[in-house]
């Protein structure tokens, strides 16, 4: 199943895909292109992106067709509205946006009773990693129609990882992203307590990152600057880096896939502290900005315990 994929449909050209549609130009594919919005279109022409006036016509005569839309309605809306049918038996859709998996498996479907091949390859490594060529894919899907793709997404990214069928791309971007809510939120608790017992964040840090308290939410983008740790978004005033609401998005999408399958209950209580932090003055500030907000319901909490200490009982 190894063909020439040369004329390439890109549809959704947004923070991600404006640039990762740029990165198939500059490796020499001819990319023809399709958003919503104007402003997305101009900036994607400028990039030597051909762009035409509906989601149909980024099709025709497509070898692949990439899509990078906001959520799975959106997915679902354009396979519906005219991508299905204007492609040509084999053509090979890749889905590269974050969507659930249900939504997922229902554009596999779609497309493999069309004749189509089918892939969803949702990424990590944001808006840096989309223009610099240098994201991870997670790919889902039937291994030929993997294999045939593996080309077009090393234009794209830096790695690719198979993990299984239709769907199992999502699956496993869920379920990162999960772990990475979740140990953001450890890690903020965990500088806020060090704070009250008049520890610095650099002994904190400098212990945790190289002991058995160590993960990506602290040596990567630790939520506090630190004189050893990384350079993060918490030394620029939070500016992202990775949204809060776009790590909302993952938890909300983590717990919909949860429900009724698996006990997921600090997946749950993850979703609903960002919930209330994107609410209450997060939106658009990096996820690790939360151990502000954690910082501030401390103000709330009891200053003394409140059982007494059984040791203290018996002096
Ligand atoms: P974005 O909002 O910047 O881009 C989405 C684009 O899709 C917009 O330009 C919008 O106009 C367009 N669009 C919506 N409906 C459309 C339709 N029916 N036809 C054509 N175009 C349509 O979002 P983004 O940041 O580029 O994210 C895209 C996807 O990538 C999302 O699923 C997101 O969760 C995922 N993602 C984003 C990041 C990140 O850091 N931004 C990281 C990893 C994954």
């Amino acid at each position: 199943l190894t063909r020439q994929l040369s004329t390439i449909g890109f549809i959704g050209l947004g923070n991600m895909g404006g640039p990762m549609a740029a990165n198939l130009v500059k490796a020499g594919l001819a990319v023809r292109g399709y958003d919503l919005a104007t402003e997305a279109l101009d900036a994607a022409r400028a990039n030597g992106v051909q762009t035409v006036g509906s989601a149909g016509e980024v099709c025709v005569g497509a070898d692949a067709v990439i899509t990078m839309l906001p959520s799975g309605r959106h997915l679902l809306e354009c396979y519906g509205d005219g991508v299905i049918t204007a492609c040509a038996p084999k053509t090979l859709l890749i889905d590269c946006s974050t969507v659930d998996v249900n939504s997922s498996r229902q554009a596999h479907a779609l497309a493999t009773e069309a004749g189509l091949y089918s892939v969803d390859a949702p990424v990590s490594g944001g808006v840096v990693g989309a223009t610099a060529g240098t994201l991870t894919f997670m790919a889902g899907g039937q291994p030929d129609a993997i294999a045939l793709g593996s080309g077009l997404l090393a234009h794209m990214g830096a790695r690719t990882v198979t993990c299984g069928g239709a769907g199992a791309g999502q699956a496993a971007k869920v379920c990162n992203n999960m772990i990475l809510g979740i140990s953001m939120i450890a890690v903020s608790e965990a500088f806020v307590l060090g704070e009250a017992l008049g520890l610095t964040h650099d002994a904190l840090y400098d212990v945790a990152s190289t002991a058995s308290g160590q993960c990506w939410a602290l040596s990567s983008n630790c939520p506090v600057p630190t004189t050893s740790g990384p350079v993060s978004p918490a030394s620029r005033e939070y500016q992202p880096g990775f949204a809060a609401e776009l790590m909302l998005k993952d938890l909300r999408l983590a717990r919909d896939a949860a429900a009724g399958v698996a006990a997921t209950s600090l997946g749950v209580h993850a979703q609903e502290q960002y919930e209330r932090y994107v609410a209450e003055g997060g939106e658009g500030s990096d996820f690790s900005g939360i151990i502000r907000w954690i910082r501030d319901q401390g103000d709330a909490a009891p200053t003394t315990p409140t059982t007494a200490d059984p040791r203290e009982t018996h002096s």
